[in-house]
């Protein structure tokens, strides 16, 4: 096992990491910009380093300032949770140059699924099923542009290949605006990205997004965990996610996760990984992977029973996975509601100081959460604060737990969404499962 693992990361996840470690007997280290010297994982970690000024891309973004970390301590692998460096190959092959260990999968194969273009050839290969599409980078001619088009039907979405977090993306409903949004999209593209490359995909119009957690062990062996619905979502962010996704035909989803354990063999996957899908009128199509552990893991570890980062940490360490297909057992529904410094209205940003924070408890309560009393919640990073997860051995004793809990959660001094979150559990169309990823913008007014 690892000596000593860095932690490239900051927040919650920064602290599951370290407990994560902890009970593997890793000694940690804890990087941090100026101002997160109070995080409590810093707090918590063996050694830590700061390793420059607040601003990200200064600190959390600065390879250079990383790997000499890594260099002064003398760290046997890094971390890189989720966000920040998590899925930049560049990273990765510089940690492995410096002769360090990344946990995660190879330089190349997040390179890979990085290029949506590349990644769904990927998928298509290895059986994966696929949104109709161009099947590849769009050509510079309009009129190849349009028979593409009229051969998927519309409406169509142009997407950036080397696109993410939601953006470089358009839908287009007619010829007519075709061309115009190519160009657009190609250039915003390239500004965003620093890659042009666009690709063409009919534009599902009321679909679920859920999605299939595996991990692998790059030594052949590859398991999935079932599946999580994130269809709870605004401007593609996620705000509730579920497991498993509620409703969808046995036969179904079973092809669906046999089909990406094969994908995970077939590219020499390594590490914890996520299958994105839109699923529709009982059909599974997939949009992208997420080479990395995500901020929606601890619903799958409820219903699984299975610590997913000391998995992930042990098969980055060499270790062969530590169980078949046949011993994850699936048990109950789990919900996470994630609980953002922001206004339950506007979605502005509230940084602040923290005065009071009064955490839920009980059984199947789970709070993943880095606040304290007396914490001040900078604006210099992403706002989610806590992740609050219940678990029970039907969806709606899950349910019912997650309001009591909401109704328990004190954050006092900065604005939370907490209210939005109640409000969004109390919900009949959710409460009764199912809903498709523009309900909640409808349901707040917003499209
Ligand atoms: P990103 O990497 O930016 O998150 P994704 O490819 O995962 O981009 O897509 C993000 C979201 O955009 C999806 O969750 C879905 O809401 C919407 N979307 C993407 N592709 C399609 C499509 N073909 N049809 C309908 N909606 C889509």
């Amino acid at each position: 096992m690892f000596e000593k693992v860095l932690i490239a990361n900051r927040g919650e996840i920064a602290l599951r990491v370290l407990r994560a470690c902890k009970e593997l007997n890793i000694k940690t280290v804890a990087v941090h910009s100026v101002v997160d010297r109070e995080l409590k994982h810093v707090r918590l970690a063996d050694e830590t380093v700061c390793i420059g000024p607040n601003p990200s891309k200064k600190s959390y973004l600065d390879i250079p300032a990383i790997v000499a970390a890594m260099e002064i301590t003398d760290s046997t692998a890094v971390h890189p949770g989720y966000g920040f460096l998590a899925e930049n190959a560049d990273f990765a092959e510089q940690v492995q140059k410096s002769g360090y260990v990344f946990i995660g999968p190879d330089p190349d194969v997040i390179r890979l699924m990085g290029d949506k273009v590349s990644a769904i050839e990927a998928m298509k290969k290895a059986g994966v099923p696929t949104v109709p599409g161009s099947g590849g980078p769009l050509p510079a001619d309009e009129e190849a542009c349009r028979s593409i088009a009229a051969n998927i039907g519309y409406p169509v979405i142009i997407k950036a290949a080397a696109g993410g977090g939601g953006r470089g993306m358009r839908v287009v409903h007619n010829e007519d605006a075709l061309w115009k949004s190519v160009q657009v999209t190609q250039s915003e593209a390239g500004a965003a990205f620093g890659d042009s490359t666009v690709y063409m995909e009919k534009y599902l119009q009321n679909p679920r997004h859920v999605e299939i957690q595996v991990m692998a062990d790059g030594q052949g062996q590859a398991v999935h965990f079932f599946d999580r619905d994130c269809s709870m979502q605004r401007r593609h962010q996620k705000v509730i996610e579920e497991a498993p996704a509620p409703g969808i035909p046995d036969d179904i989803r079973q092809a669906v996760y046999q089909s990406c354990v094969n994908a995970c063999v077939e590219i020499g996957y390594r590490g914890a990984g996520t299958f994105e899908f839109l699923y529709e009128d009982g059909r599974f199509y997939f949009i992208e992977m997420n080479t990395r552990i995500q901020v929606e893991h601890p619903v799958t570890e409820m219903i699984t029973g299975v610590d997913l980062i000391k998995e992930q940490i042990r098969v980055c360490a060499g270790h062969r996975l530590s169980f078949d297909q046949s011993d994850i057992k699936l048990n109950g529904h789990s919900f996470e509601c994630r609980i953002n410094a922001e206004d339950p209205k506007t979605f502005m940003p509230s940084p602040g100081k923290v005065n009071k924070f009064h955490a839920p408890g009980g059984l199947g309560v789970r709070v993943d959460s880095h606040l304290y009393g007396g914490y001040t919640v900078p604006p210099y990073y992403d706002s989610m604060i806590a992740k609050l997860i219940t678990h029970g051995e039907d969806r709606a004793t899950a349910l019912r737990r997650m309001r009591i809990a909401l109704d328990e959660l004190v954050v006092d001094g900065i604005k939370t969404n907490t209210a939005l979150q109640i409000d969004l559990v109390n919900d009949p169309e959710f409460s009764k499962g199912g809903v498709n990823i523009h309900y909640l913008e409808k349901k707040l007014g917003l499209s």
